[in-house]
């Protein structure tokens, strides 16, 4: 009977469940779902060129170009994109790369690793595990101890220098001018 093939179409065209980021593709990079998800729109607006070229289309930026790659400053670099911690400043070092270079991660899984295959080689590409942001890619060759190089570009990062306190606005609010609102003046 005919009438059966034409109830099995119907079932067959139920809505499609939707994924946790029901976004056009290139807002979550990979098939992978990441915990946290931005709108592509929102990330062209808050990032600038560089950055959403590099965290969303895996680009690289040039060597020597980059504005932490002779950051000697002490603190903290974090995702461009979340605000993820993922580096500090201790784990830092001059690879002579020409880009930010770290021998080892605040946190072992604050960073997801594939197989990047292209460019007829087989490199670690380094995503941010929070938002999938590419970072950069990981090599073997850090000094020791871990013998780990993870080289970052600087488009990825924000960088939180330790001087500037930690996250949130200080009370004293003295920025600038300051010591001149005491009642020490005789
Ligand atoms: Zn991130």
């Amino acid at each position: 009977m005919s009438g059966f093939n034409l109830l099995h179409l119907v079932t067959k065209n139920q809505p499609v469940k939707l994924k946790a980021c029901g976004l056009p593709s290139g807002t979550c990079r990979t098939k992978k779902t990441w915990p946290r998800c931005f709108s592509q729109e929102e990330l062209r607006k808050r990032l600038t060129p560089i950055q959403y070229h590099v965290t969303q289309e895996k680009g690289t930026e040039s060597a020597f170009r980059g504005e932490y790659t002779d950051n000697k400053e002490e603190g903290t670099y974090s995702c461009v994109v979340c605000g993820a911690p993922l580096f500090t400043s201790d784990k830092k070092f001059d690879s002579g790369s020409g880009w930010p270079s770290f021998f080892d991660l605040i946190k072992e899984d604050s960073i997801s690793l594939t197989d990047d295959l292209s460019y007829g080689m087989h490199r670690m590409e380094a995503s941010c595990s929070e938002c999938g942001a590419h970072l950069g890619h990981l090599f073997d060759d850090g000094p020791r101890p871990t013998g780990k190089r993870y080289c970052i570009n600087s488009a990825s990062l924000s960088f939180q220098s330790k001087n500037a306190g930690p996250e949130g606005v200080e009370p004293g609010g003295a920025t600038g001018q300051s010591a001149s609102s005491s009642k020490s003046d005789l």
